[in-house]
């Protein structure tokens, strides 16, 4: 735990740009420190009026080739929190293991976000909306976090669905940088999929995005993970309508009461985008299409 004093300000007065990772965690390793991946989400945040201040130094770590990657060894798969959203969409891995994956990819920004936006800047900033965030939480996917502490590289291992506390907020400490994601190769059986809303496919902020996960046997489903973007203060498994769901077949009354439980799982606001009434709607709506094997969104 880090428990220096930060500078914040609206210029860095220090940049560095390692390229391990090792040189990294000894440039953050005091906590003052903020960290430049793609920068789509930072550099507007950081501008004159935005909503963060910089911190005493800024360190890019778009030279680090260990945080690049995807790759799987004994049967779990492995992100580097540097590879972008387009190489998600083109990894030839990850459209065998984890369709989901390139299918979020699909309906997220505009094609020169994507070639910039990193799936560790996606996570890290904590967005209620964050599109990746929403299909890695039913993979039951974990973040791996390392720090510079007794002279040596320390790492741990977070459950995604645990990682958020709140809009813009995670258990991340700031001498901590989120090194990979990782999880496990899912089963044959296993059935996921993702449905994002917005006037368009992409180039769009969720109003509403939903996942659904399981093991399909005979229609009965098992190890269910519901997870919803964009209707609560983080990114959040639908927990009433997973457990009701578990274990049992799918027909039109167990559809809607788990698109019920799952809208009663979310806690919508009224914005710009959408009414709290409008996106339990659609919850329901796509809870339903997911459940019947529908996420053409
Ligand atoms: C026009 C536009 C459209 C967009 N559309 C979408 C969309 O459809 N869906 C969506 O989800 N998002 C969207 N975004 C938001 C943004 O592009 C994504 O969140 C992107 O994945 C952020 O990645 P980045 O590498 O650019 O992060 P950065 O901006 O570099 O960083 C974001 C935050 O994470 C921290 N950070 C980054 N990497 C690490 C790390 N490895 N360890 C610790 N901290 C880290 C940074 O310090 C910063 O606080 C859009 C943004 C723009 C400008």
């Amino acid at each position: 735990m880090v428990s220096q004093a930060t500078t914040e300000s609206q210029t860095p007065q220090e940049y560095a740009a390692p390229s391990t990772i090792e040189e990294a965690l000894r440039s953050i390793a005091d906590g003052d420190a903020t960290i430049l991946a793609g920068g789509t989400d930072l550099m507007l945040q950081t501008k004159p009026g935005g909503r963060l201040p910089y911190r005493r130094k800024l360190v890019n770590i778009r030279r680090i080739a260990g945080l690049r990657g995807v790759g799987e060894k004994d049967g779990r798969i492995s992100i580097g929190a540097l590879v972008t959203i387009t190489d998600i969409a083109n990894n030839e891995l990850l459209k065998t293991a984890a369709p989901v994956l390139p299918q979020t990819a699909d309906c997220f920004a505009s094609g020169q976000i994507r070639n910039m936006g990193t799936v560790g800047g996606n996570i890290c900033n904590a967005s209620p909306a964050g599109d990746m965030i929403v299909p890695l939480l039913v993979l039951d996917a974990e973040v791996e976090l390392s720090a510079w502490a007794k002279g040596a590289v320390a790492t741990r291992l977070v459950p995604l669905s645990k990682f958020f506390t709140g809009p813009g907020r995670t258990v991340k400490q700031p001498n901590e940088l989120l090194t990979r994601i990782v999880f496990a190769r899912p089963d044959k059986k296993y059935s996921v999929g993702y449905i994002k809303s917005g006037p368009r496919p992409a180039l769009e902020i969720s109003t509403v995005s939903a996942a659904l996960s399981a093991i399909r046997d005979n229609d009965k489903l098992s190890s269910v993970r519901i997870a919803l973007g964009a209707v609560g203060p983080t990114v959040l498994r639908a927990v009433k309508a997973e457990a009701y769901l578990e274990g049992k077949t799918v027909n039109a009354q167990v559809v809607a009461e788990t698109a019920r439980l799952a809208a009663e799982d979310a806690s919508p606001i009224d914005d710009v985008r959408a009414t709290a009434w409008y996106r339990r709607h659609l919850i329901q709506v796509y809870v339903k299409r997911l459940l019947e094997n529908d996420s053409q969104g």
